[in-house]
This record gives C-alpha cells, structure tokens and sequence, in this order.
C-alpha cells in the first residue's frame, strides 16, 4: 500500500506523492514562547514527529522546518503575547523567549519528539527582512492598505479567502473574533506590519512603512518560503489553525507568488480535558512537568497520544493516563526480556507499516503490537522487531531491549508464591502478589506452561 493522509485542502484522502522525490518538505508551526507549552500543543509535535518518523521509515529524506513564534503574536483581547509574557515574569521580552524556547525543547526531548536543529528551527525575529520583502511584494501587487496602526492584507482582493476553511468571507466577517478596527476594511483582514511607538519592553524593527513590528502569520508564509521554497509538500498544525492562521498563510503567499504554499495540509485535533476545553480559567491546563509532578514517566503521555489516530478528539483524564502508564510498562518490561536480534518478522512489521501508512493509524499499529508482543517468537526476532518498531513510536525501546537484570531472590520467591496461587486457582491472593511486586518496582510477565519472568518496571 503507499502513503496516504487526509489533506484538508481538498477534504479527502489523498496518496502522498512528493514534489522532489526522496526530499520531503515539510513544515509544522511552532510554540509562542511566552509560557510553557501544555499537553494540547504537545499532541501536536508528537503527531509531526510521528508523521516525520514514518516519511524516514518510508525512505523520504525529510527536510522539516519549524518557527518559534517570538514576536507578534496577538492573544484573544488583542494584547501582544510575548508582552504579556514579559510582565508576568517580571523579565525582558528577550528572556521570556529564551526561557520558555529551553522549556519546550526540554519538554519535546522527554516525550522523544525530534525538533529541528537551527537553521531549521527558526524565530520569527531573526527573519525580519523576509517578512518585510514578502509584504513589499504584496504592496506592490495591490493587496495591501495602511491604516493608523499597521499595514493590512484586504482579504476581499483575494478571492479564494476562505476557501480552505471552507467558511464564506461574510461568515468570517460575522465570526470574527478580534474587534474591528473602524479602519479595516473587512473584518478578516489581517495585520501585516504593525506600527508601535518606541518603548523599553518590546523589540521593534525598522520597515519601509515605520517602526514597528510583523503580523503573526508573515513569519511562517516567509520562512516557509526561505527554507523550503514555494510550494513545498507537506505543511502542519491542530484544527484551530485551520480558519485563521492557515487561511491566512494561504492568502498572502499564493497572493505574492501566485503558486501554492504547500501541496498537503495536515492537521490534528484537540485534546480535551474531563471532556472539556483546556483553559487557564478552569483550571485543567497541565504541562508536561505537571505530569511528571504526578509521578508520570513524560513517555505515558506520547503512549497515550499514540493511542488515538491524530485526527480525533481525545479525552485527557489522570486515569486514561494512568491506563497509558501500565501499557507502556508492559511493553517495555516485554523489551527487556527480548534481545537485540538481526532478523525482524517481516509479516508483523509490514502489518505495522501498513497501518501507518493509512493516514497514520498509530491505534492500528499499537494492536499490531501488541498481538506481537504476545506471540511465541524467539527473544531474537521479537527484539528485533520492536526497535524496528520503535523506529516510528519512540517509546525508547532502544535503551531497555536486552536489558534484563536478575530480580532479588525475595521478589521472585513472591512471584513463585504467586504462580502457586494462580494454579490453585486463588487469585485473589495472585492478584493481591501481583500488586506487591509491583509496588515494589517489578512486573511480572507470564510465559506458556507456568513460566514467568520479573522484570524491572
Ligand atoms: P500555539 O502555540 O497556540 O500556536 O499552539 C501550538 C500548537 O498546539 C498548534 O498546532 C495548535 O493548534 C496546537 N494546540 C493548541 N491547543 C491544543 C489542544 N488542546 N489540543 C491539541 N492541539 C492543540
Ligand atoms: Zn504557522
């Protein structure tokens, strides 16, 4: 079978046919460093990661790109973010950035999320000067207007505005979420340069139109461009990018340069917590390190994306987690008993490709698995099969498979006591044994015919 996505460009499955084989471009926006990244903004970089991992496991060399979001940014009241950010930890706009890039990489690093390295990882202000001569070429081709607080992209000159998020510019107008300006002309419009008086506390730059600072969606229509030229194949995001951010993207680069951004337009969807939106009001924003606080190996939170196909919902409870943290822990306690072989099952892995392949199916790839998981192959080719595996989930096999070490002769006098209890058919005190050796950091991995091992959780 070949790759296949869902392109919300056209609305349908599509092959994955790339411009430049075996070269993949692909790029996925990234954080506002002006706090920390939480566990919705992380399902995002692990489904890019995912969809990088399976172009390599496909053959593609891929040439990924991500922006860091360190100027211009607007939250929902129109107050500057990075701004926001800046007084609230009593730092300059320069460290608030620094701070918060540190945190997301650290973050990404725990969950086995591969990030760009610069260039490829680029911030917005250190690409000024394409941002500015991607607004000079729409000026020079009329699709630009100033007013007194910036210059604007006049949506209705483009006459694919809202095409992509399928929403109609009078709709737009009447869903609009920032409070027209008296001068804007459309409602949709957007800033692409805002004016801003000299002050201490933000960065601002010089530009043919005054002093000032970009509009949050040139950086990645200009870097994209930079870095990947235009079009490129793949471009990424969650769902709510989708009416604004990517429309807008859309507009200014196809309005410039009069060929597409980008060929296929991929886009997860939330995360919910206790089946509701995270926000700060109601308290159910978690980070990366709020899980770890709780005793959460970062890896259960990837497990647990992983157990849902990128473009559904998914429900964030501390016991779905939980339920994340013992499948992680039984695959690897079986990857510590396995060794590192040479010869992969070749039925079991094309399986494992093929779900993959099918829009990133992650949960179809799990069961394949975990049906290996429990099948009779030697600890060879089981190890073998995992890293392969692994490849693509990054669950950090490669440092535990071949990795046992022998269990106190008091831990597996337990487990064998246990094994007595489960062929007297007493399982509640099996369970009851089970559960204590657990608690004290080993799991208990049963084999055919009463055989079982101890491994280390
Ligand atoms: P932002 O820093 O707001 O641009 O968000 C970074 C990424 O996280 C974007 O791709 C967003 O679409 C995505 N995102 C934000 N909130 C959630 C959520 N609750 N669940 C999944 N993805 C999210
Ligand atoms: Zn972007």
């Amino acid at each position: 079978m070949s790759l296949r996505f869902y392109n919300t460009l056209h609305r349908q499955l599509e092959d994955f046919t790339p411009l430049h084989a075996p070269e993949v471009g692909l790029y996925t926006c990234g954080p506002t460093v002006y706090w920390s990244a939480h566990i919705g903004n992380f399902r995002s970089y692990v489904f890019e990661d995912v969809l990088q991992r399976v172009l390599e496991m496909e053959g593609f060399l891929v040439k990924r790109v991500m922006n860091i979001t360190d100027v211009g940014e607007l939250a929902d009241n129109g107050e500057d973010k990075m701004l926001l950010g800046a007084k609230r930890e009593g730092k300059t706009v320069q460290e608030v950035a620094q701070m918060y890039l540190d945190r997301f990489l650290r973050d990404a690093e725990r969950l086995n999320i591969k990030i760009p390295k610069p260039p490829f990882l680029c911030k917005a202000t250190e690409h000024i000067f394409q941002q500015i001569e991607l607004i000079q070429v729409l000026e020079q081709r009329g699709f630009t207007y100033q007013t007194d607080d910036g210059v604007y992209f006049d949506t209705a000159k483009f006459s694919a505005y809202g095409s992509f998020s399928g929403q109609k510019l009078e709709d737009k107008e009447a869903g609009a979420r920032v409070a027209i300006n008296d001068q804007k002309r459309n409602a949709t419009d957007f800033a692409l340069w805002k004016f801003a008086p000299l002050d201490a506390e933000r960065q601002l730059w010089e530009s043919p139109w005054g002093t000032g600072f970009p509009g949050w969606h040139v950086e990645c229509s200009a870097m994209a461009r930079l870095y990947l030229g235009q079009p490129f194949d793949i471009h990424c995001g969650g769902v709510d990018h989708i009416p604004v951010h990517h429309e807008n993207e859309i507009a200014q680069s196809e309005a410039a340069y009069g060929v597409p951004l980008a060929n296929y337009w991929l886009h997860n969807e939330f995360v919910l917590v206790d089946d509701k939106k995270m926000s700060k009001s109601l308290g159910n924003v978690y980070t990366i390190d709020d899980l770890a606080a709780r005793g959460f190996d970062p890896l259960a939170y990837r497990y647990f994306c992983l157990n849902a196909q990128y473009r559904s919902k998914i429900n964030f409870t501390w016991q779905a987690l939980e339920g994340a943290a013992q499948g992680l822990k039984h695959v690897q306690a079986v990857a510590r008993t396995s060794t590192r072989g040479t010869h992969t099952d070749q039925d079991v892995y094309e399986k494992f490709c093929q779900a993959l392949e099918d829009d990133l199916n992650t949960p179809r790839a799990l069961a394949v698995m975990w049906d290996f998981l429990k099948s009779d192959v030697s600890s060879d080719v089981k190890g073998a099969t995992l890293l392969k595996m692994d490849e693509v989930l990054g669950l950090g096999l490669d440092a535990i498979v071949g990795r046992l070490i022998e269990a106190p002769a008091e831990l597996r006098q337990l487990a064998q006591e246990r094994q007595v209890a489960r062929e007297a058919k007493d399982f509640a005190r099996a369970d009851a044994l089970r559960k204590e050796i657990e608690q004290r950091g080993w799991t208990v991995l049963d084999g055919s015919d009463g055989a079982w091992t101890l491994v280390a959780s």
